[in-house]
């Protein structure tokens, strides 16, 4: 009982920063509850390096970090490769299929942790696109357990398009995609590039859908998200899998890195000090927030479209700018991507601040003044958005984000969808026509701020445990805890 109870947990990250530091913050979330667990994070020697000088500035956090031998020229990568940042799409699914190779060196280091303890690791717990380690775990009979880093609903539209591709049995706009209720539907337009042109048989088909398989046969999910925030999601997500599903969120990712000085690595344009002065001078609630997360930037024209209807909405806004689509989106900024005199004119009225790069999100949407957020949509925004009672403007651009923003706007009432997609032909007008809609003291904006605040307050209490009563993210992490245990 004393050697369970101090058992270990093996998890392997797919090689991506985005899906990192989510799985971190999911170690450091475990080790915060009542057991004692130790915790290694395997991965490639590259992100190793990142995590642990990531870590060394964070508050202590007993994680073991192990390397797993990995050659990115092996795969026809260039060398040092081992993380999606600024591959293309080809070389993605390279590295995808590469992950297999290190299915022996975790297999040694399961085995290897079972001879030093005198038994085996309590399981595994994996990237929901890393299928291969639940084989590994079950041919070394031990459980696996996969995390998605992404909430219930949009986890389970993308994975069951991907799986059943729903699109092509039909020749209508509008689809059903299996897992939903029948009068659920899904457009045609809900699809970005490669999943439209998915046939099974294609290089993207052929990377996931095994691995997807492969983690529907694991022995539960872990969430990032909260049971109040998407039941419906949740509740689909459970019956699609037949598995438990712990929603033990938010997790959110800068957590990982609780008391680092350099939270994400990356230069940030205009410093947080600035940022904050400057909202400290904008009423409550009057700032637009702009940002398309960390990996994604729209094209030239829409970039220019968005400025002219921010500056033509005569609101006040943080906007964390990027070369457009076909540019180096951590290159430099050039103004020409923006109207004439427009960064000049914004600086001189205080109406915006151009934030190049990268800037403080947490602390402008936790800040009284931001009053709504332009986004991507991708579900750490979102979460970070409605933990702080800010609504929506939503402009999915990859991945699950245009199921969350359909979730969130249908479901939950908290958004409105701008656009879709870099491909969308969009004019300020209509930009300021939206902001106008989301500001307004009345009707749809009042009602939408509403929601937002009452969500907010649900994931409060979701992680609060008040007079032995304890919220529904710490008992699923209890329950998680439990499972892993037994
Ligand atoms: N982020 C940030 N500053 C930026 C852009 C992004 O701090 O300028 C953080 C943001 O707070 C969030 C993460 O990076 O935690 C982005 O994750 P998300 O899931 O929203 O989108 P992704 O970048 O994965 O598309």
């Amino acid at each position: 009982e004393t050697a369970k109870k101090n058992g270990h947990i093996v998890m392997v990250p797919l090689m991506a920063q985005g899906h990192i530091i989510p799985l971190l913050a999911l170690a450091r979330k475990i080790l915060h509850s009542k057991t004692i667990f130790t915790i290694t994070i395997a991965t490639t020697p590259l992100n190793i390096q990142h995590l642990r000088s990531a870590l060394s500035s964070a508050s202590p956090i007993q994680v073991r970090l192990s390397e797993l031998p990995y050659n990115s020229t092996q795969h026809g990568l260039p060398p040092n490769t081992e993380s999606t940042e600024n591959l293309t799409p080809t070389q993605i699914i390279k590295l995808f299929r590469s992950t297999h190779t290190l299915e022996a060196p975790l297999r040694s280091l399961i085995l290897q942790i079972a001879e030093e303890e005198g038994h085996p690791p309590l399981c595994t717990i994996s990237d929901s696109l890393l299928g291969w380690v639940n084989n590994v775990a079950k041919s070394l009979g031990i459980r696996n357990i996969c995390f998605s880093s992404s909430g219930a609903y949009g986890t389970l539209a993308y994975f069951s398009i991907w799986a059943n591709l729903p699109h092509r049995k039909t020749q209508s706009d509008e689809f059903w995609v299996p897992g939903f209720p029948q009068n659920h539907r899904f457009h045609r337009t809900q699809l970005h590039g490669f999943l439209r042109e998915a046939d099974g048989n294609d290089d993207w088909s052929q990377c996931f859908l095994p691995q997807i398989a492969l983690s529907m046969k694991s022995d539960g999910w872990v969430c990032n998200t909260v049971e109040e925030l998407e039941p419906l999601g949740l509740q689909l997500l459970r019956d699609y899998l037949q598995l438990p599903v712990w929603a033990v969120g938010p997790i959110l990712p800068s957590s990982a890195l609780e008391g680092s000085k350099h939270r994400t690595g990356k230069e940030s344009g205009v410093t947080l000090e600035a940022c904050m002065e400057w909202l400290d001078l904008k009423d409550e609630n009057s700032v637009v927030y702009v940002s398309f997360g960390s990996q994604n930037t729209i094209s030239a024209p829409q970039m220019m479209a968005l400025a002219e209807g921010l500056e033509k909405s005569g609101r006040s806004f943080i906007w964390v700018v990027r070369p457009p689509v076909g540019f180096d989106i951590d290159g430099e900024f050039k103004e020409e991507w923006l109207p004439k005199g427009f960064e000049e004119r914004m600086r001189d009225t205080k109406k915006g601040l151009l934030v190049r790069k990268w800037g403080p999100q947490l602390e402008i949407l936790s800040h009284k003044s931001t009053g709504v957020f332009l986004s991507h949509c991708g579900w750490n925004s979102v979460l970070e958005s409605l933990s702080n009672g800010v609504p929506l403007i939503g402009w999915p651009l990859a991945a699950e984000q245009i199921y969350n923003v359909k979730m969130l706007v249908e479901e939950m009432g908290v958004a409105v969808e701008l656009t879709r997609t870099v491909e969308s032909t969009i004019c300020g007008e209509e930009v300021k026509k939206v902001i106008e809609i989301v500001m307004e003291k009345e009707g749809k904006g009042k009602e939408m701020k509403e929601k937002a605040k009452e969500i907010a307050s649900h994931m409060r209490k979701a992680v609060t445990e008040k007079r032995e009563e304890k919220g529904s993210s710490l008992r699923a992490m209890d329950d998680l805890v439990r499972t892993i245990l037994s």
